[in-house]
């Protein structure tokens, strides 16, 4: 059985903790794998190595970290297939699936090769006479990472790749679930030439994550994963000093005009509904039907269920693979019962007809579901899509605004106006206008508002470099000490 370990200060350390956690193929249900699960000492330890690894760090040329980011990038490219088996093995989605989250981290790490570029300060010459100001950005120095288990490989991409471009050395800390893939990125980090100690691996669970918390070394925290542990991490790590951003869960509604293409939103929300299982934070689970075509949506995307691939993600044809885990199922199931308790319309049940192994549920389809239902307001994180109907642009807008989640959401219609209304109005972070899953390009920025994004700054892009750096201003002059006298007024600019 593989065993999965921590990489420390560049090499591979097995714990002495005694503490493992089982890792599981999720498509078969068998146990593949154990990974360590660190003591405080061993997390001590990774940090000790990043604070040791920061001042040469942060002092080698711009050029040389861009220069190291563009080998890292190379390294990606060239290994896209492995790392998209090892994601599918233990994450379970499927594998062309695993490469297009592989391209998005791989973009973050492109971005971060700009380097020289994204950091540059601002120069004020002759702001008084003969003062020059100017700003500059530094690294703050050890910064952590806590990743959830839905995008192994893209969610540390988005984090590490600006942090070390930036100057800092980090501390990982993946999820327990699918903890593989990292391994081979900090192998890699390492290939392209980025020193010991400066990426490292803490495979573990809420032990390794509070000592992370706690620790006077950590200048800096980045976490996604679920709500109610994003708000633990935003209240703790800011309770300790440090520096936080915390993106959390969500419920993503897509809003259906009577004008739009009905063929396309049925593809649209198919396509974002039931990838990879549901199990993605811009996933859509909610679709708002106005009203006068709300039976030919349900109609259609009822049409396309059927012909949605369930299967092992290694399997070339399968579209849609197991959930993570056991329990994950499980939890799904109930909510597919609990709604048909509720009182919603059962139009495809996806708890009928699974593989007998592994941790499936099927494409579910949920209509007349209303915002009292557990299915509404809980995020459910599996292949199940709820149908509510609304009267128009107005009452969708004021569903989506009530709702305490606010990561991503869409419009479907052909009316520039009412999208332009909505983009003006609607209190989302991420916003689709036709596109079902408008998770943001690299040189933008990633983050949902309200509970979903606990700390001001969003994640990667322009926004993840200011939060992996910190602004220093420089007042510059070189007077002849000669013209040089006591002054003790205030000083003034002109
Ligand atoms: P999770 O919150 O259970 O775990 C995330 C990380 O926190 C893991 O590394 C885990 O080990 C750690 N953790 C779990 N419980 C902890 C505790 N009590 N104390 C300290 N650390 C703890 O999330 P998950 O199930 O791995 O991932 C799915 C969730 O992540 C969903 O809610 C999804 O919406 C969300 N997510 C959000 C985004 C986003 O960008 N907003 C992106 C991906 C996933």
């Amino acid at each position: 059985m593989n065993r999965i370990s921590h990489w420390i200060d560049g090499h591979v350390v097995a714990s002495t903790s005694g503490n493992s956690a089982p890792v599981y193929d999720p498509a078969t249900g068998t146990q593949t794998g154990a990974v360590d699960l660190a003591s405080i000492d061993e997390v001590d330890a990774a940090i000790a190595a990043a604070k040791e690894a920061f001042p040469a760090w942060r002092a080698t040329s711009l050029s040389k970290r861009a220069e190291i980011m563009f080998r890292m990038r190379e390294l990606v490219d060239a290994n896209r297939d492995e790392i998209a088996k090892l994601l599918t093995a233990e994450h379970g989605k499927v594998l062309s699936d695993s490469l297009g989250e592989v391209a998005r981290g791989l973009e973050n790490i492109e971005f971060a090769c700009g380097i020289p570029q994204l950091i540059k300060g601002d120069y004020s010459e002759q702001a008084a006479n003969g003062v020059d100001v100017f700003s500059i950005r530094q690294p703050l120095g050890v910064v952590a990472g806590v990743t959830p288990f839905n995008f192994p490989a893209m969610v540390p991409m988005w984090m590490f790749a600006n942090s070390l471009a930036c100057g800092n050395t980090f501390v990982l800390k993946p999820s327990e679930k699918d903890p593989s893939v990292t391994m081979l990125l900090a192998e890699l980090l390492s290939e392209a030439g980025v020193p010991d100690g400066c990426f490292n691996v803490v495979q573990g669970d809420k032990v390794a994550v509070d000592r992370l918390l706690e620790h006077d070394d950590i200048e800096a925290v980045s976490f996604v994963g679920s709500t109610p542990i994003a708000k633990y991490i935003y209240e703790t790590g800011t309770r300790n000093g440090k520096r936080v951003q915390a993106l959390g869960g969500a419920k993503n509604h897509m809003l259906v005009l009577a004008d739009a293409d009905i063929d396309m939103a049925a593809d649209a929300a198919v396509s974002a509904a039931y990838g990879s299982a549901g199990e993605r934070c811009m996933a859509i689970s909610v679709v708002l039907a106005a009203d006068s075509i709300a039976d030919d949506l349900v109609a259609a995307i009822a049409d396309r269920i059927p012909e949605v691939k369930v299967g092992a993600g290694t399997e070339p044809d399968s579209e849609m693979g197991p959930l993570i885990t056991a329990e994950s199922r499980d939890r799904v199931l109930g909510y597919i019962d609990g709604a048909a308790g509720d009182g919603a319309t059962m139009v495809v049940d996806g708890s009928v007809g699974t593989p007998s192994d592994g941790f499936f549920v099927n494409p579910t389809l949920l209509d007349h579901v209303t915002v009292d239902m557990a299915a509404y307001r809980d995020e459910i994180f599996g292949p199940v899509l709820g149908v509510m109907r609304v009267e128009g642009f107005q009452e969708g807008l004021e569903i989506i605004n009530a709702n305490p989640y606010a990561n991503g959401t869409a419009i479907f219609t052909r009316d520039g106006g009412a999208a332009r209304q909505f983009q003006f109005d609607v209190q989302v972070g991420m916003v689709g206008v036709n596109v079902p899953v408008p998770v943001p390009v690299s040189y933008y920025s990633f983050g949902g508002w309200k509970a979903s994004l606990f700390g001001d700054t969003h994640m990667y892009g322009p926004e993840g470099i200011n939060f992996y750096t910190r602004g220093k201003v420089v007042t510059s002059r070189w007077p002849d000490p000669a013209t040089s006298s006591v002054d003790l007024g205030f000083p003034v600019t002109r």
